[in-house]
């Protein structure tokens, strides 16, 4: 038994303030038990590191520690408490474990790689044997060492954008750093509070060092962006125009569907994805049907085109080559005759200088894109909770691109 509670204290790391009194297999019970007896004479103040007198021993803890084989292994130990003259009282945080943790490090470090790999909590809670809170609770702690550890760098280009959150149409505001492709936080809602509580978990240097905000048209972005980010330039990116597009469209054919629908037309009936998709995404058989309803000289296909023909704006070198199509094109598409269409054409003229910076910053949303899989993943997975708080961290846990890992003993 000897050579075991070596064997197990050079594994955890321990120094000579620590011994292994016993390791207690119970077979029975598919256990390992790991007692730990705390023999060092002085320790140190959790609050300010002084060194200090012990003043007694805690009740008995218990930490889940990585399995040994396939048994659960648990640490038992009384915690030693510290007498400060300045603090009091104190319970010692032990080297196994950060404080208040019911894991070890080495066990939390486990599982937070099984947590990133396995992409939903309930299989990677299920696999480590932990409760849906437990697993809660080491994607928090996670997240707030990842936090900490998070250096002050400074961030050029960002992203605001919105990301529906929910069943009904509760929003959220996520801040990405485009150049580092990674979420920086997340805000309830998508006001102009939202958008500059995010854009303050950046230091007022930080946010004088940003050159350019990739953003929606939305009045309360664009405020919050004056106002928190004093020498950014807005850019309004293709990401967004198209989605302002693509609903135009799709208030187009919902109205002349119905109307259509009225006279025993079903022409439109079922397309709404035909139109939406980009083409290449289409089977075959979606795409003869397309084909033949886009040339029937239907309002929607109309205003289909005025959308396709928009893509050609950003493909322009230079901003007033850009100018120079987006009048053409308005012409268009003020002229159209379909309201919901006319109504965003107007929108971009307004916005037009912000759609021209484009061509200076070349920035896009594309980062909060990508996430957008991952985080409707996180947002189904989750179906349980309900809570932003929870939602929060697990965007952070898997687009945060944070240092999660505890530091381990020994290693
Ligand atoms: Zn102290």
């Amino acid at each position: 038994m000897d050579t075991l509670s070596t064997h197990y204290a050079r594994l955890l790391g321990l120094d000579d303030s620590w011994r292994v009194d016993a390791v207690d297999l119970r077979l029975d019970e598919r256990r390992v038990e790991i007692r730990l007896v705390h023999v060092g004479s002085g320790v140190f103040c959790p609050e300010c590191g002084q060194s200090c007198g012990l003043a007694d021993h805690a009740e008995e803890r218990r930490w889940r520690h990585l399995d040994t084989m396939q048994f659960t292994t648990e640490l038992v130990a009384r915690l030693p408490r510290s007498r400060c003259p300045e603090h009091g009282v104190k319970t010692i945080v032990p080297p196994w474990a950060g404080k208040h943790s019911r894991f070890t490090l080495f066990f939390e470090a486990f599982a937070i790689e099984v947590l990133q790999a396995a992409r939903s909590v309930k299989a990677a809670a299920s696999l480590l044997g932990l409760s849906w809170d437990a697993a809660q609770t080491i994607m928090d702690r996670a997240v707030e060492r990842g936090l900490e550890r998070r250096e002050v760098t400074p961030i050029r280009h960002i992203g605001i954008d919105e990301k529906s959150f929910g069943r009904g149409h509760d929003y959220i505001t996520v801040l990405t750093d485009i150049d580092g492709s990674r979420v920086l936080d997340v805000a309830p809602e998508r006001t102009q509070a939202a958008a500059e509580a995010v854009l303050q978990t950046l230091t007022v240097e930080q946010r004088q060092e940003v050159v350019a905000v990739a953003a929606d048209m939305l009045p309360a972005y664009a405020n919050a962006v004056a106002n928190q980010t004093p020498n950014a330039k807005l850019v309004h990116d293709k990401f967004h125009v198209a989605k302002h597009l693509g609903e135009a469209v799709d208030q187009v054919r919902r109205a002349e569907n119905k109307a259509l629908q009225s006279e025993d037309d079903d022409r439109l009936k079922g397309t709404r994805q035909l139109w939406l998709f980009n083409n290449a995404n289409l089977s075959p058989a979606q795409r003869r049907r397309f084909t033949a309803i886009r040339q029937n000289g239907l309002k929607t296909a109309r205003a289909w085109a005025i959308k396709e023909e928009f893509r050609w704006f950003w493909r322009h070198v230079y901003s007033t080559s850009a100018e120079q199509f987006f009048k053409r094109w308005y012409a268009w598409g003020a002229r159209c005759r379909l309201r919901p269409v006319i109504k965003v054409a107007k929108m971009l003229k307004r916005h037009l200088p912000n759609l021209l910076s484009y061509f200076l910053y070349r920035i896009t949303n594309a980062t909060s894109e990508g996430f957008n899989s991952v985080i409707q993943a996180l947002k189904y997975a989750a179906r349980g909770f309900r809570s932003f708080r929870n939602y929060r961290t697990r965007i952070l846990f898997f687009c945060g691109k944070l240092d999660l890992r505890p530091r381990l003993p020994c290693h």
